[in-house]
């Protein structure tokens, strides 16, 4: 590769998006972050609305409910505009395994529920949980072929360790013909790649805050139901937060007429204001512009790891066409966990493990830098060559 630290920083000179990363709390700048895929950096706005958010609940008390109890609505309106919905067909709350109990409950219908055999655990072991109460089958499949029998598909945008990005529209449009409702996973893709659920006549779908939409630690993940497919759906958690006349208390069930009727309990209102200023810094920065600048960071990032690493033992587990990747790159090495180690400790870079064997390179295009990305393979580089890897344990740890 002729890239040169030179060529990286007239890359970041020319980059339109260069200045969001005031935006973000960077404290350490020598530490190179590349695991916004798994929890994006702290917005400056967020922590001073969250200051505000704890001084309004400090004086107001119970009296703040009526400014608060909408949130999970508004919040979901403002993360809307990032995966293609519109008004009131998100709702930021819960987690997505939970999100993603309820939706799949909900749309499942007799038959099997058909999902990747690759998919984030927390899916599987849902589903899993799914059929054994329903006594259905759990189909876990290679690629969408097939679908005679079954009754839900399940699948995740973008995957979480290869970092492969799956064809939205084709797949809806497969479900869709065969009259199988399906769930998408956006945890991996929302934020950093254009999702286009209204586009493509998706009608369910679940994803995260707090990897590219940068909500932090706990924040509520969301769904999505098309406003034509709500119908006469259930949430299998009837909670009263759902309930149609909430405060009338003492009445019999009755969902919410909108998708309201998906919410379960009290809302995590510091987490919702998270959620809110991490969607409105994506919207403003404007989802195609982070893409561009995604497909090229993580073109580089494969480009040096060709040139620098695979002599090293590396190889790109990530395709390499740029229709078919979101942003993150996966690396694969026999050492990997040792290396993973070792980067953090040593070479001051953020990547993450995920067994058996793979390195996670994750482009945040809010914040990530093209001389980060530069720098970050040259550590790695420098490190494995001179073994710096070999004196670590061989053991991962509880947290990778
Ligand atoms: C991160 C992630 C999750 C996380 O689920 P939580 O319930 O929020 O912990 C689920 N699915 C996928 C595909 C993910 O990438």
């Amino acid at each position: 590769v002729a890239l040169t630290r030179e060529d990286a920083a007239a890359l970041d000179a020319r980059d339109p998006l260069a200045g969001f990363r005031d935006a973000f709390v960077i404290d350490d700048p020598g530490l190179l972050y590349l695991d916004g895929n798994s929890l994006g950096r702290l917005p400056v706005a967020t922590r001073e609305r969250l200051v505000a958010m704890t001084g309004d609940w400090g004086s107001s008390l119970v009296s703040g409910w009526p400014g608060w109890i909408d949130f999970p609505r508004r919040a979901g309106d403002a993360i809307a505009p990032v995966i293609g919905a519109g008004p009131g067909e998100v709702l930021a709350c819960d987690s997505v395994t939970v999100n993603l109990f309820k939706l799949a409950g909900a749309a499942h219908r007799d038959g099997a529920i058909v999902c990747q055999v690759d998919a984030f655990p927390t899916d599987r072991y849902v589903l899993e949980g799914l059929v054994a109460a329903r006594g259905a089958e759990l189909r876990l499949v290679d690629g969408l072929s097939g679908l005679d029998g079954a009754g839900l598909v399940v699948w995740s945008h973008v995957d979480y360790r290869t970092g492969e990005l799956a064809d939205l529209p084709a797949i809806t449009a497969a479900c869709r013909d065969a009259g199988v409702p399906l769930v998408w996973d956006l945890s991996h893709s929302a934020g950093a790649v254009p999702v286009g659920l209204n586009a493509a006549g998706a009608e369910f779908a679940v994803g995260c805050t707090y990897k590219y939409l940068n909500a932090g630690p706990g924040a509520p993940g969301y769904l999505y139901v098309a406003a034509g497919a709500l119908r006469d759906l259930r949430s299998p958690i009837q909670g009263w937060f759902g309930q149609a006349e909430q405060f009338a208390m003492e009445r019999p069930y009755q969902p919410a007429a909108g998708i309201e009727r998906f919410l379960a309990g009290t809302p995590p209102i510091l987490g919702l204001a998270a959620a809110e200023e991490g969607a409105r810094l994506v919207n403003a920065a404007g989802i195609e512009a982070i893409r561009a600048k995604s497909l090229a960071q993580t073109a580089l990032l494969i480009d040096l790891a060709d040139a620098w690493l695979a002599p090293l033992g590396f190889t790109v587990a990530t395709p390499r066409e740029d229709g078919r990747r979101g942003s993150h790159v996966a690396l694969r090495h026999p050492d990997a966990w040792r290396i993973t180690r070792a980067l953090v400790e040593r070479a001051r870079v953020i990547p993450d493990f995920r067994p058996p064997d793979v390195v996670r390179l994750g482009i945040a295009p809010l914040y990530t830098r093209f001389t980060d990305v530069h720098d970050a393979l040259a550590r790695l580089r420098d490190l494995v060559a001179a073994g710096g890897h070999e004196s670590y344990d061989l053991a991962p740890g509880r947290v990778t």
